[in-house]
């Protein structure tokens, strides 16, 4: 298995290889323009422990929308059905920061993955604590779920980000207005730009997914991290929504649950099989990174990785 699952991993950083340099770097967060458009890296985690990485695998990146996994999760653990009361689960078909669908549908997001419903995930995660307290536990359960005490919030993209916020800010506002926000706009925000600024290597970010495709299960000691339910909820709404636009052509042509962030990081998770992390920080039209796509769809396509078959 070792050396097949290495050569699968090496042929699809190779055959994405030649697009890098496509795409754009997303620049409406300063900090993230600075990134070179060059680096590629990508790491897959075995639920039998074994890792195989190429490329800058090792070198940690703004994960930016992938954090709404964990938040998600988090949230879901922490509040179970009631959550859905504040978010839904259908697919927006609309950009990760649109808010037209706000208007007409009483200010209540379409899922938790897209700007509006991670904020109003994280707005319930906060539950009545403090700014540091829910970020504290955000970054334990991806440091936890990595297994690396070494994850961390990259404060140059938090001050970045909370300095153009301003859709965000709208976004946030907008749903306040039609009541579905239980805290102060401020507060949540402080909780979403430093979550959307953990970094972390594709190596960290594989071994942090494990558990998805584990059904819950810690994958050194088994131990249930969340309930297998929960976890086939959280990949369901990964495959549907997790690529905002894109989400439906990602299902097409990876047929992985998996979530974007505009960092030019890609999680995706194989039930049964390992987790993928990818990046590479030009990203194509809906904001998913371009090489990191070709990447995933590779490197699935030559390992038989599909929830579709
Ligand atoms: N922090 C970014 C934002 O809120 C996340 C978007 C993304 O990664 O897709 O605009």
């Amino acid at each position: 298995m070792s050396n097949e699952m290495q050569g699968y991993v090496q042929n699809a950083f190779e055959y994405a290889r030649s697009s890098c340099g496509e795409g754009r770097v997303a620049s409406y967060i300063p900090a993230l323009a600075q990134v070179d458009p060059k680096k590629f890296g990508i790491a897959v985690a075995l639920s039998n422990g074994e890792y195989h990485c190429a490329g800058d695998a090792e070198e940690p990146f703004s994960i930016q929308s992938i954090s709404k996994v964990f938040t998600l999760t988090l949230a879901l653990e922490r509040l179970g059905n009631t959550l859905w009361e504040s978010v839904g689960r259908e697919p927006s078909g609309s950009s990760f920061n649109s808010i037209i669908q706000l208007e007409t549908e009483g200010g209540k997001p379409r899922n938790p993955l897209i700007n509006a419903g991670a904020i109003a995930t994280t707005d319930r995660l906060i539950d009545n604590r403090s700014v540091d307290t829910t970020i504290s536990e955000i970054l334990d359960f991806m440091r936890e779920s990595a297994a690396d005490d070494s994850v961390f919030i990259d404060g140059i993209v938090a001050t970045s980000e909370a300095g153009m916020g301003a859709r965000n800010r709208s976004l946030a506002h907008f749903m306040s207005a039609f009541d579905n926000l239980r805290h102060p706009v401020e507060t949540i925000l402080a909780v979403y730009f430093q979550q959307c600024a953990v970094a972390m290597s594709c190596s960290q970010l594989a071994r942090a997914g494990l558990f998805l495709a584990l059904s819950g299960k810690d994958p050194s000691s088994s131990n249930q991290l969340i309930s297998s339910e929960h976890c086939r909820r959280i990949n369901a709404i990964m495959l549907a929504c997790g690529h905002y636009d894109n989400s439906g052509e990602f299902a097409f042509r990876v047929g992985l649950p998996g979530k974007s962030g505009v960092g030019g990081g890609i999680l995706a998770i194989a039930p049964g099989q390992g987790a993928i992390a990818v990046w590479s920080p030009g990203l194509n039209q809906a904001g998913t990174s371009l090489v990191g796509s070709l990447a995933l769809e590779h490197f699935a396509a030559a390992a038989g990785w599909s929830v579709f078959e």
